[in-house]
């Protein structure tokens, strides 16, 4: 049976299907999405002022008399104001209205409002424009804190207001709370209703913070909830049992040694792989610390044990180039290998398709293209999917799916924040490789403004004449009126025939054709270009040892963890390296954040400032996070909160595993519905 929660609202009085409409655009279809459609701010108007005491450029509350009718003034046609005088026990103030020619008909003389606007002083005269009022026996929009909603066309504050103070007194009763009663005792939090009410209509702001961390919690909780069982059911399914463990052949074909770290999780993930149950397991690691020879040593593991792998990469430079650094190991090892992408053409990729199924390939590589429908395997026994962070969840699953209780393995370089980690990846286990391989060096960093162009150009070509190579990347791909930024087409036009007419340039970005930019990668790699124009394409991934220098334009342009992943393409080799940050402006915001640039080289603390400053909804670029879709909860003021609902999860699930108890049915809906949608 639908609760009276899941009522459309057109059900209320006063909305039909126009208003609906208007509504849905909110997202809000039901009673029960309106009553969590919630303020994204309040303003206090509790203190009331005296006309006496209110000052200029101001917000006031005051309670006053009208004194004589409304009067219309006309200014020009389409300009016309009403002003209406009033006063108090200390003074006289005109209230202004625009354009309202009803206005007139909402004051009595000699009745008492209240009012709630911005006050304007001109010499004697005291203003309060446009302001809200109600009798002064009332407190919707004054003398209370007022809740300021997100709206749309066609949808006023007051009628939002309105509409959802009707529903919450229509509706309360029906309300039904996913938290357990045990765990509201536990953590001190109020009950719905209260909760409810309190975000909506706040009787006064401590009400409102409980009521806020309620809500807060419950919306993380539900989060955790789910994803632990996610995690837990995982966890149970039989999985491919790799019995053959040996990994010493392919150890001794590379050049080196693996770090302490990169050991550790190699172990980790042959216990996994041998266990008999699936593995689902995160690899996070900063820029350079090694992940793609884990990726090599599992697949090495997975063909050895006869199966077949995959490893998917978000972009087409970074899928080309795990297939030409690891293939020729992997190929030296016995291990057939392909390569598919978007621009792979029909006829390779029908060759591929079809030794695919007949298990004549037996490691694949590529881009999404992997994820496509006639991409079918005869024995796919791990996934891998490589900078975890572009793809969603349901690209994660597609590429798993390919095979019955296939591995997953995914890595990611941009270190997130672990109480993050736990949220995007609560369904995996989770490795760190804590430690870049020896000899790396710190990569110095400067911060500079145009002033510096000219001795950075100067230390480029010197680079260049060590032999050494250099990126320069731009924000965007090519010039636009509106924004000045630099763009990486006209950058390029300019260097090579301005600036540096004798050394060869290259340019890449991501509206090039396929076989352009993989022209513009190999001839940068082996060295027939010295120097590489870019968008941030090269961004994820990309090794070039020879990469000395990384310059950057309008560096403020782009988050933390990003300059920081591109920062990551240089100190690759044995060379000193470099980077400079070119910043268009200085606020104190943009120096802040360069100056973390400058004094780290620590991925993670680089993420962790990154979330703190810029939230987590820009920390993952434009891209959307379905984990990540808060109503009201936020990730970078809230951890604490996160970081209770957390255990209050993992206490539920040891209570009452499948949530089967009466207490446990709310929220045990709420995670089902909860765990489809992250799938999507
Ligand atoms: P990322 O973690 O950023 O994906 P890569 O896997 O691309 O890093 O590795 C960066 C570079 O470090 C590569 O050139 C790789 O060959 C090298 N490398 C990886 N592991 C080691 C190691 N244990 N010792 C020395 N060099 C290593
Ligand atoms: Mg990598």
């Amino acid at each position: 049976m639908l609760s009276p929660m899941e009522t459309d609202i057109r059900s209320l009085k006063g909305i039909g299907d126009a208003k609906a409409k208007q509504l849905l655009r909110l997202g809000v279809l039901t009673v029960w999405d309106l009553l969590t459609h919630f303020p994204v701010r309040f303003e206090d108007r509790t203190k009331v002022s005296k006309i006496f005491d209110i000052e200029n450029g101001r917000y006031h509350c005051v309670n006053a008399i009208a004194v004589s009718p409304a009067t219309e003034h006309f200014v020009r046609k389409g300009l016309t104001y009403y002003k209406l005088l009033v006063r108090d026990d200390t003074g006289i103030a005109t209230c202004i209205f625009f354009n309202n020619k009803y206005i007139k008909n909402n004051f009595k003389v000699g009745c008492e409002y209240s009012f709630y606007g911005k006050v304007n002083i001109r010499g004697k005269n005291k203003e309060i424009l446009s302001p809200e009022f109600e009798l002064s026996s009332k407190t919707e929009c004054t003398k209370c804190i007022v809740p300021i909603y997100p709206l749309t066309s066609g949808i006023s504050q007051k009628f939002m207001r309105n509409l959802i103070s009707e529903s919450y007194h229509l509706y309360h009763s029906y309300m039904r709370d996913i938290i357990p009663p045990n765990v509201l005792r536990t953590y001190s939090l109020s009950p719905l209703e209260f909760a409810i009410k309190n975000i909506h209509f706040p009787a006064d702001l401590n009400s409102l913070e409980i009521a806020k961390k309620r809500l807060v919690f419950e919306e993380f909780f539900i989060l955790q909830t789910t994803l632990r069982k996610m995690k837990f059911s995982a966890e149970k399914r039989q999985g491919i049992k790799f019995t053959d463990k040996d990994i010493t052949p392919f150890l001794s074909s590379l050049p080196f040694t693996l770090t302490n770290a990169q050991k550790k999780v190699t172990d980790e993930i042959l216990s996994d792989l041998s266990s008999g149950t699936v593995m689902n397991r995160l690899v996070q690691g900063d820029v350079g610390s090694g992940k793609t020879v884990i990726a090599a040593v599992s697949i090495y593991v997975c063909v050895k044990n006869g199966n077949q792998a995959a490893m998917m990469a978000p972009t087409e430079v970074l899928a080309r180039q795990h297939y030409n650094d690891l293939s020729p190991m992997l190929e030296g090892l016995g291990i057939r290998c392909a390569l598919l992408t978007g621009s792979t053409s029909q006829k390779a990729k029908r060759e591929i398709y079809e030794k695919l199924q007949d298990g004549e390939i037996d490691a694949l590589f590529g881009t999404h293209a992997l994820i496509t429908e006639k991409v079918r395997f005869m024995r796919l026994a791990l996934a891998i999917t490589d900078e975890q962070h572009r793809f969603g969840v349901r690209q994660r699953m597609a590429l798993s799916e390919k095979g019955n209780d296939v591995h997953t393995l995914v890595m990611t370089a941009t270190p997130i924040p672990r109480t993050l980690a736990l949220i995007i990846y609560g369904d995996m286990d989770i490795s760190v490789i804590g430690e870049l391989p020896p000899g790396r060096q710190v990569i110095d960093t400067y911060c500079v403004g145009e002033n510096m162009r000219e001795r950075i150009y100067a230390f480029i070509r010197k680079e260049v004449m060590k032999n050494n190579r250099c990126y320069i990347v731009c924000p965007s791909v090519e010039e636009s009126e509106n924004i000045p930024l630099k763009s990486a087409q006209e950058h390029f036009s300019h260097l090579s025939s301005k600036i540096f007419p004798d050394i060869p340039i290259g340019l890449v970005h991501g509206k090039m054709k396929s076989a352009d930019k993989e022209k513009a990668m190999s001839d940068f790699i082996c060295g027939e270009t010295k120097i590489l124009v870019s968008t941030t394409v090269i961004e994820v991934g990309v090794n070039v040892p020879e990469a000395t220098l990384m310059v950057i334009e309008n560096a403020e342009r782009f988050g933390l963890s990003q300059l920081h992943q591109l920062r990551g393409r240089v100190g690759r080799g044995s060379s000193k390296s470099y980077c400079v940050l070119f910043c268009s402006s200085f606020s104190d915001d943009i120096k802040e954040r360069m100056k973390i640039m400058t004094k780290s080289n620590d991925g993670f603390k680089i993420s962790e400032k990154d979330l703190t400053l810029r939230g987590p909804g820009d920390f993952f670029g434009t891209r959307q996070h379905g984990a990540l879709h808060f109503k009201i909860a936020d990730l970078a003021n809230d951890l604490d909160v996160l970081r209770q609902s957390g255990f209050a999860a993992e206490a539920l699930l040891k209570e009452d595993p499948q949530l089967l108890k009466e207490e446990h049915f709310y929220i045990k809906e709420a995670s089902e519905k909860l765990s489809k949608e992250l799938v999507l």
